[in-house]
């Protein structure tokens, strides 16, 4: 079946006893045993939960992994696949990272044993270096937020293997929809379903898929036993805004080039990050690994100054933290996303302090367009 099948028809043949089209709620903390020593298959909501369980059971399916689990945010979808390496361990990972991640690496992680190094992931030569130290992992997130780089995932996964590391892929950005990372060599791949899979700024969620049952195992294992599980409602949320990821998607993709070629020409822009255009040094590696460029686009004001006159004046692009939604956001990483990260390594990576991030919406492109202008323009 294709994406947009599987998409649409999510949940939809579940509940044979009222035949019910949508995916019902199943709002209880435990089940009932038919008998001692029975189970009807569901024995505590933490550890299992039809909603929760029709949304694992979808996302697998889509990203071509054997086993999904759902978590009460990205972060902790991250940290349950962290626990799977073992203790000490050293991990490469891409140098531009969102905040959260780094924060969780270094604020929790490195106490308990891990060692990140931090390498620029477009470089196959610096990857095969770190991995040549010794690794359990590889952790990219391509296309990299805020700057929408691109890496290898095909020849980073292959790297990985020969050094009997696992590759794990940060898929928020494209989804399944667009880049299937477990199809192009990766282990694992993980979301903040918050952004594009549930869609509509209305929920925090996060999932793990893994291609082989013995590392889906231990992720599962995991879910459990730390127990940072997505309730049913939010389950159902998400299931709810995967439907619609196709044609979202489809959509904001192209409002995302409109709004980058838009930028490209206006006068207080100095430079443009969108892997949609054909001067973004990704664009051919993210079209042979990619069926499309995402949505998420960043650029840099000519002037630091213009930054809080332009989060001031917009009007119909929503000054926030986060992507993903029906809803346009703009984000300024130095101070909102990326602010767990010290100043010299955002400045060397280029997330200064003339960096706006866009996550294109389902609004008009005209009117984001226009929006954007007057902003940098002014009255
Ligand atoms: N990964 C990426 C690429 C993100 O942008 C985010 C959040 O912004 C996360 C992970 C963390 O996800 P959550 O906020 O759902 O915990």
């Amino acid at each position: 079946m294709k994406t947009e099948t599987l998409l649409a028809q999510a949940g939809s043949r579940w509940d044979e006893r009222t035949g019910a089209v949508t995916m019902p709620i199943y709002q209880t903390a435990t089940f009932r045993h038919p008998a001692l020593g029975q189970s009807t298959g569901f024995d505590y909501s933490r550890t299992d939960n039809p909603t929760r369980r029709v949304l694992e059971e979808t996302v697998a399916a889509l990203e071509g992994g054997t086993r999904a689990s759902a978590f009460a945010s990205g972060l902790s979808a991250i940290e349950a696949v962290l626990h799977v390496l073992p203790v000490p361990s050293r991990l490469v990972a891409s140098e531009e990272l969102y905040g959260g991640t780094f924060r969780l690496f270094e604020q929790i992680h490195r106490a308990r044993g891990l060692s990140v190094d931090y390498v620029d992931t477009r470089d196959l030569g610096a990857v095969r270096q770190s991995l040549a130290r010794g690794a359990a992992a590889v952790l990219l997130e391509s296309p990299s937020n805020p700057l929408v780089n691109v890496a290898d995932i095909p020849a980073i996964a292959a790297l990985a293997r020969q050094a009997g590391a696992l590759t794990i892929v940060d898929n928020t950005f494209l989804t399944s929809y667009l880049q299937r990372p477990l199809d192009l060599g990766a282990d694992i791949v993980v979301y903040s379903a918050t952004k594009y899979l549930a869609g509509h700024n209305d929920v925090v969620a996060g999932l793990a898929v893994a291609k082989t049952a013995e590392v889906a195992e231990r992720i599962a294992f995991h879910q459990n036993a730390i127990g940072a599980v997505l309730g049913p409602q939010d389950s159902w949320l998400v299931l709810r805004g995967m439907k619609t990821l196709a044609v979202r998607l489809d959509r904001q993709q192209h409002t995302a080039l409109t709004l980058a070629r838009a930028l490209e020409v206006c006068p207080r822009v100095k430079r443009v990050y969108y892997p949609g255009l054909p001067s973004h040094p990704g664009h051919a590696l993210l079209a042979s690994q990619s069926s499309g460029f995402g949505a998420m686009l960043s650029f840099e004001v000519e002037d630091a100054a213009l930054v809080p006159r332009v989060l001031e004046r917009v009007k119909v692009l929503l000054f926030a933290e986060s992507l993903g939604g029906v809803e346009s956001l703009i984000t300024f990483p130095a101070v909102q996303t990326h602010a767990d990260v010290d100043q010299a390594t955002r400045e060397r990576l280029g997330i200064s302090d003339r960096l706006l991030r866009v996550s294109a919406g389902l609004e008009d492109s005209g009117d984001l367009v226009a929006d954007l202008e007057s902003a940098l323009l002014g009255a």
